[in-house]
């Protein structure tokens, strides 16, 4: 009996981070569609701590004209605010696409504790795509990550836009 009750609490908490990951991650396409209709590359993101949204972001390159306002950067500016710390421990970031060199390098010297990201970007994903800076062992702080979560949402909403742009500029 013991260990059928433990087998049930252990795919209990499974189940609620499963969850929570879910929730997060459809929290953070919100700000992907905020960032879509801004005319933005759709990528959003979401800071959480002990269970609540502290922060949240969308890409906003072209509008703030910054080649460093992706959406992971804007949410981790913004939750480091909220927490009074430059340092993010315990923090979950989640992004509707994997995050590139500059983020993995900001979520490390942010020492956030867990990434989980959408879609794959095979172009420039940092989380072991084409780099391995979130989860390095030759840095002094990694990062537990998780990838694939909503990816399908994540990756239409992505291909839906430049899509649409490459239609708009074939007409031009
Ligand atoms: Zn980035």
């Amino acid at each position: 009996m013991e260990i059928v009750g433990f087998f049930f609490v252990l795919t209990a908490q499974i189940d609620d981070l499963l969850e929570q990951d879910l929730l997060f991650m459809r929290l953070a396409l919100d700000n992907a569609r905020v960032a879509e209709a801004l005319d933005e590359v759709p990528i959003g993101a979401v800071v959480v701590f002990e269970g609540q949204v502290i922060a949240t972001g969308y890409n906003r390159t072209r509008l703030d004209l910054d080649p460093t306002a992706h959406a992971e950067i804007v949410a981790l500016r913004a939750a480091a605010k909220v927490l009074g710390n430059y340092r993010l421990l315990g923090t979950t970031l989640y992004s509707t696409v994997e995050p590139c060199a500059m983020c993995g390098g900001a979520l490390v010297w942010g020492r956030v504790s867990r990434l989980v990201y959408g879609a794959q970007d095979e172009r420039a994903g940092a989380a072991g795509s084409v780099l391995q800076v979130c989860a390095n062992p030759l840095l002094n702080h990694r990062m537990e990550v998780k990838g694939g979560v909503m990816a399908e949402e994540c990756r239409a909403i992505m291909q839906d836009f430049f899509r649409r742009k490459r239609a708009i500029s074939a007409e031009g």
